[in-house]
């Protein structure tokens, strides 16, 4: 039975993963990098606040959308690492999602899914 429950867990742990690679477009690893992190109330005023920041966007990527975030990074077809870094700047990142309320909820993976912005830039489509 303890077999059982052990896979059950581990099935479960498996379906958060995402199949898709990490491409970092830099690498932030050991820098200081000056974070501000908003936690909103709800879904509903992080997404108004992702329209009133990015009013260029369409309406349909704010459409369950969790969290963002915000980073300095210059778009730059040169190879990695540290191509699209904006000049000498200090490194600054804004992440925006909702408060973890339970150890390990939705909420704290998308806060880690942000951070990991703040490190690597673009690092997926
Ligand atoms: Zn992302």
């Amino acid at each position: 039975m303890r077999y059982w429950i052990a896979c059950l867990l581990v099935f479960l742990a498996g379906c958060e993963q995402s199949a898709t690679p990490v491409k970092p477009a830099f690498d932030r690893t050991n820098t200081p990098i000056e974070l501000t992190v908003v936690f909103h109330g709800d879904l509903a005023a992080l997404q108004q606040e992702y329209r009133r920041t990015h009013p260029n966007s369409p309406h349909s990527k704010v459409n369950g959308l969790t969290g963002f975030a915000t980073w300095n990074e210059v778009k730059n077809p040169g190879p990695f690492p540290n191509a699209t870094l904006l000049g000498n700047s200090p490194a600054t990142c804004v992440v925006h999602t909702t408060r973890p309320r339970k150890v390990d909820d939705k909420s704290t993976l998308v806060l880690g899914h942000e951070l990991l912005h703040c490190i690597n830039g673009s690092y997926h489509p």
